[in-house]
């Protein structure tokens, strides 16, 4: 069996579909899965297997045999705490094949085959009866299939069929109910990941202010969780303009509705402010007394208890379709409405049938193409003007009267920034219909619709007619594709360049002139649970699981960096950052591969959990952008990073599955950029 990937091609800028073994996908999946992430979770483990002990002894003291039905069983490990609690039987339900048939062997190893059986089926299709899957109803029902908002995995449609074909009625569930909060607040800086703000540029004649099309400004976004590790966000980046208030809450034990559905509370704002976004997590009762519950709540929430890490459940920061004026006191209603698996928000001041009205019940679809163009952190990129003025100063230091000004870059404001600062002549590259559809609005708000030309065309395909027969004097890009993935994928502008070459002129400028790939090794504080092995959770051996994830992590051999947000990951510097490779944009890329290979002494103590990598462009002398660190703060390492970017992190398995290792002193590498793939290969040791 083949099957088809999607993948981006670094050297084309384009998608690719390749065909794969079938087991690529899944080995993909499992290498990047979120199970270890759960396996780890000590507090979601220890108060599933409350809940679960808690429902077997309230059956068994009503005389009645417990059977259990466990919905996405994974590893088989809330099953197994079911019959280590005296459950009498239970069916252990798994749609994903690799994972039901890992969850057989790690059944058998704990020594509940007898009392556990696994279904690799997706739970509607299980039968009931004397021939069936189950050969009666379950009387107790088991399940973890919540993500950050909830309900985007499915969990509502699964509990909705579980309730009228696989379970009795009154049957006990765990969790017993799961609640929403919410809490209203202003934040410029998360507002920013939304909407496209002014953006102001000091030019010859002037400040020139660069407006958002209308279009944009009024465009409800698009409905795709935006779900973030909250209890990285400072308090001082965001103001609380309501309490923390109950949204919904389902309860699991009785039969559930998964039909599309609205919710409405009332708000008293406990400060006047701009009403721009809704914070939201849950939490879940694992048993009706309500006294055993797994929160999400962000760190100001209860500020006394521990907080457990995690990566599969965060938070959510909902958008308003607009930012409206709440002044304190004056009551408003807020609004959650939802399909089967998302979530959106609304906000009315108007009384409960006036809100009825506004608003449909259609999940948001972005109209002005900006939402389907820029991603949350592109649209914060874009409005971050101290990395403008950069771009604006470096842009004055090769741009004249005469400039003939090319830019390569996806959906990118550096040709109204060229056009402000005085070229000539711009022209833009634009890959893709929908970055030409929000490049037209912009330029049409801005009334520059006939001063820089929009080119949909590869740059390969470009002729010389393009360009009006002239000459290419400035060619710029941030670099920024949509397309990309980790960090040396923008490293396309390289090949567009080099594609371009021959509408250059010979003098040319190119900015950024070069870049450079920059390496760290550091200690991470939590995000090395994503790939360690867990070995024994609560007691029961899982090892099976920890096996599997490292042979798929190993299915290619060589193993791969993959791409995180760092500012959500907090880790500690162990070596000083170091350049590693440089790229030299103003000659084409070369026919031979980049490599390098050396060492970085370890300056701190700590454990190597892996090695983190970025690009730094140099747009011009003494002015380089980092899309990774930004800073080493204190003594200790603490680093902060470039909170618009993705790093590339690259995992130490060595360091990850070794208890005690003695610390070692430093870190080889060889790292080389094959240029006929666009990919970096890499390979450490530890000393
Ligand atoms: N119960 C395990 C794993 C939870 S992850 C634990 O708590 O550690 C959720 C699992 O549910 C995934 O493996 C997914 O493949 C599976 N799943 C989700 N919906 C399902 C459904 N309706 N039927 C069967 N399996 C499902």
């Amino acid at each position: 069996m083949k099957t088809f990937c999607g993948r981006a091609n670094p050297t084309t800028g384009a998608m690719e579909w390749l065909e794969e073994a079938e087991d690529y996908d899944y080995h993909q999946e499992i290498a990047r899965s979120r199970y270890a992430d759960m396996l780890h979770d000590k507090d979601r483990n220890v108060k599933y297997y409350q809940g679960i002990r808690a429902a077997v002894s309230r059956v068994k003291e009503r005389g009645d045999k417990a059977i259990v039905l466990d919905i996405g069983t994974g590893t088989g490990l809330l099953a197994m705490m079911a019959a280590s609690a005296g459950a009498d039987f239970c069916y252990a339900v798994e749609v994903f094949r690799p994972m039901a048939n890992a969850a057989v062997k790690i059944v058998e190893k704990n020594g509940f085959s007898d009392k556990i059986k696994v279904i690799n089926k997706h739970s509607t299709e299980v039968t009931v009866g004397p021939d069936g899957d189950m050969e009666c109803r379950a009387n107790i029902l088991v399940t973890e299939l919540f993500d950050t908002e909830l309900i985007g995995e499915g969990a509502l449609p699964t509990y909705e069929h579980a309730h009228k074909y696989l379970v009795q009625e009154g049957c006990e569930a765990v969790p017993h109910r799961a609640t929403v909060y919410v809490q209203l607040v202003e934040s410029k800086r998360m507002w920013a990941w939304n909407k496209l703000f002014p953006i102001h540029v000091e030019a010859e004649d002037g400040e020139k202010i660069i407006v958002p099309p209308s279009e944009m400004e009024n465009c409800p976004g698009v409905p795709s969780v935006c779900d973030i590790q909250l209890n990285q966000v400072p308090s001082s980046d965001f103001t609380a303009l309501s309490d923390v208030v109950t949204m919904f809450s389902v309860d699991f034990s009785k039969p559930v509705q998964s039909a599309s559905t609205s919710y409405r509370v009332q708000l008293e704002p406990v400060r006047s402010g701009k009403a721009q976004i809704v914070l939201s997590w849950w939490d879940i009762g694992m048993d009706p007394s309500g006294m055993i519950n797994c929160t999400m709540a962000p760190y100001w929430v209860n500020p006394t208890s521990a907080l457990q890490w995690r990566d599969h459940w965060m938070q959510c920061v909902y958008f308003l379709p607009r930012e409206e004026r709440v002044l304190r006191g004056e009551r408003v209603q807020l609004t959650a409405r939802r399909d089967e698996y998302c979530l959106w928000y609304s906000l009315q001041r108007a009384r409960a049938e006036e809100a009825e009205a506004a608003g449909g019940v259609e999940s948001p679809v972005c109209r002005c193409h900006a939402h389907l163009l820029w991603n949350r952190p592109r649209f914060g990129q874009l409005n971050d003007q101290a990395r403008t003025r950069q771009y604006i100063r470096a842009l004055r230091t090769v741009l004249n009267t005469d400039s003939v000004c090319l830019c390569i870059s996806d959906g990118s404001l550096l040709p109204v920034l060229a056009h402000y600062l005085g070229a000539k002549q711009v022209f833009t590259v634009e890959n893709s219909g929908v970055s030409c559809s929000v490049m037209e609005k912009l330029l049409k708000a801005n009334h520059l619709e006939d001063k820089i030309k929009i080119i949909e065309a590869r740059p390969e395909l470009l002729k010389p007619s393009h360009f009006e027969d002239k000459k290419i004097s400035v060619l710029v890009g941030e670099p920024f594709f949509s397309t990309s993935l980790l960090p040396w994928h923008n490293l396309y502008f390289w090949y567009a360049r080099t594609a371009v070459s021959r509408h250059l002129s010979s003098s040319v400028s190119v900015l950024p002139q070069s870049a450079a790939l920059h390496m760290m090794i550091v200690e991470f504080q939590d995000l090395w649970r994503i790939r360690s092995p867990c070995g024994i959770c609560e007691g029961f051996d899982v090892q099976t699981m920890d096996d599997m994830i490292k042979d798929s992590l190993n299915f290619r051999e060589s193993k791969e960096a993959e791409p995180h947000p760092l500012w959500e990951y907090p880790c500690k510097s162990l070596s000083a950052p170091q350049e590693v490779l440089a790229f030299d944009f103003r000659e084409p890329v070369p026919q031979q591969c980049l490599s390098t290979e050396g060492s970085v002494d370890l300056l701190r103590k700590g454990k190597s959990h892996g090695a983190v990598l970025w690009m730094e462009y140099h747009l011009a002398a003494d002015i380089s952008i980092s899309t990774g660190l930004m800073q080493i703060s204190d003594e200790k390492g603490t680093c902060a990073w470039n909170p618009h970017c993705k790093q590339a992190v690259y995992f130490f398995s060595s360091v990850l599955e070794s208890e005690a290792l003695s610390d070692p002193a430093a870190v080889t590498y060889t790292i080389s950029f094959d240029t006929k793939t666009g990919e970096i290969a890499m390979d450490f040791k530890l000393l």
